[in-house]
């Protein structure tokens, strides 16, 4: 992480005044008034009896509303961005202090649980509310993202991507189911596209951290309250079809046949034996179309889906290859014909090691041990690491159960997160004031 080319000095003591902000309220208290508050967004919902807000939906529009007064209260000044983030400023002790981004979701997915994004938006505010209206040396800036998790538009990160500056035409002028485009609901939802740019973030934008739970079961397996993520991972997705020749299921005799689906049963074994020998590699094959699709008909086609992530992109692309190369062999086996379609190559992403580190210390600074982790799901802190050194907490997921109603959080991690947070407060302190030195 590199603060030299940021702004200007800044002297504040902030230990004193975190220390006297954690005694004014417990943070027991306050970890279970963040579970409510999940609780409570969760019922603002565009489809009844779930919790589903999409991008810009009536529901959004009062979650953020409610979202604003709680900002508010904790005397934070607030913006919309052109994205329809919710953007509140907790300044510092002084006007050109540095800042320190904050931020996760407000969006989710249909029929979701209450504490995916919300829980790191909610976390970022309750550090803000513990410091109880006292300045530090660099102000808080914190993001409620608009949209993350691409439900409306197929397209995910709208709302980083927009303070990313990485919001272009053909983004704009995608549509939703109901044939309207992200431009056209930005109008309707009462913003002006054409004021995007403004959403970027400016130079006084510093680093960012993001809470968020796991959506996994590795911190709960491990025992672990928290974890710090090193890596997002990387993420190759494509499809696989083998074309053979469907015939009477009665009179082909077994040497005969040229069925797909057995070809393809035979290749995603072959893939899920691959991932089980490669550390770090995770490999699906979630969905498969077989045609004609009848009991008493050999199948002539498949078409097999594969998912592949590592935070090694070089180890990723390599089993890929070796995936590839298993369904030539295993069509040629067959007589069979086998087409590779790629359809994404995503990246990983490394979060910033130094920034990283202080989050791990903020953790053991309380007495546990994190979990360093690789995150298998995309994160708006993928998007923001292009522009800020980005860090990210991870809280134990109870069952690993996500994107569920059932999604919950244990009020003990939540407060371990927050007193990890007011911590972290304090490392990057002495990081801007060392970086002035
Ligand atoms: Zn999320």
């Amino acid at each position: 992480m590199d603060l030299s080319r940021q702004g200007s000095a800044v002297r504040a003591d902030l230990a004193e005044p975190l220390e006297r902000a954690k005694e004014a309220t417990s943070t027991a208290s306050r970890a279970a008034e963040i579970k409510e508050r999940c609780r409570q967004l969760a019922q603002i919902t565009d489809i009844p009896g779930q919790t589903t807000r999409s991008f810009l939906s009536p529901a959004m529009r009062r979650c953020m509303g409610t979202v604003q007064s709680w900002m508010e209260a904790a005397q934070m000044s607030i913006t919309i961005d052109a994205a329809g983030n919710l953007r509140g400023l907790y300044p510092g002790s002084r006007p050109d202090a540095l800042r320190l981004v904050v931020g996760s979701h407000l969006d989710t997915v249909p029929n979701a649980g209450a504490f995916d994004g919300v829980l790191g938006v909610l976390l970022g505010l309750a550090l803000v509310e513990s410091l109880e209206g006292q300045r530090l040396s660099f102000a808080i800036e914190l993001i409620a993202f608009s949209e993350e998790e691409g439900v409306r538009f197929g397209v995910p990160f709208i709302g980083s991507r927009a303070v990313t500056g990485q919001i272009d035409r053909e983004l704009l002028s995608t549509q939703d189911a109901e044939g309207i485009s992200v431009r056209q609901a930005m109008l309707d939802f009462g913003l002006d596209p054409e004021r995007l740019p403004e959403a970027t973030l400016d130079r006084a934008a510093a680093a960012y951290l993001e809470f968020h739970i796991e959506q996994g079961p590795a911190l709960e397996s491990e025992d672990r309250s928290l974890g710090v993520v090193d890596c997002i991972a990387g993420q190759t997705r494509g499809e696989v079809i083998f074309t053979g020749a469907s015939n009477h299921a009665g009179t082909t005799p077994m040497r005969l046949r040229r069925d797909a689906l057995a070809a393809a049963a035979e290749w995603i074994a072959a893939v899920e034996r691959l991932a089980r020998n490669e550390e770090g590699l995770v490999a699906t094959v979630g969905r498969i179309e077989v045609h004609p699709g009848a009991e008493n008909v050999i199948a002539g086609e498949a078409q097999a889906s594969l998912d592949v992530r590592h935070a090694d992109d070089a180890m990723r692309r390599s089993a890929v290859e070796r995936l590839i190369a298993a369904t030539e062999s295993i069509a040629r086996a067959r007589s069979l014909e086998a087409r590779w379609c790629l359809q994404m190559d995503q990246v990983a992403v490394a979060m910033d090691a130094q920034l990283s580190q202080m989050a791990v210390d903020a953790i053991r600074g309380i007495g546990l041990q994190p979990l360093r982790m690789m995150s298998g799901a995309g994160h708006d802190a993928m998007i923001i690491a292009s522009r800020l050194p980005s860090a990210m907490i991870f809280l134990r997921s109870p069952g690993g159960i996500s994107h569920h109603p059932d999604e919950s959080v244990r009020i003990e991690d939540v407060a371990n997160a927050l007193n990890a947070g007011l911590g972290f407060l304090r490392g990057f302190h002495k990081v801007i004031i060392g970086a002035h030195a």
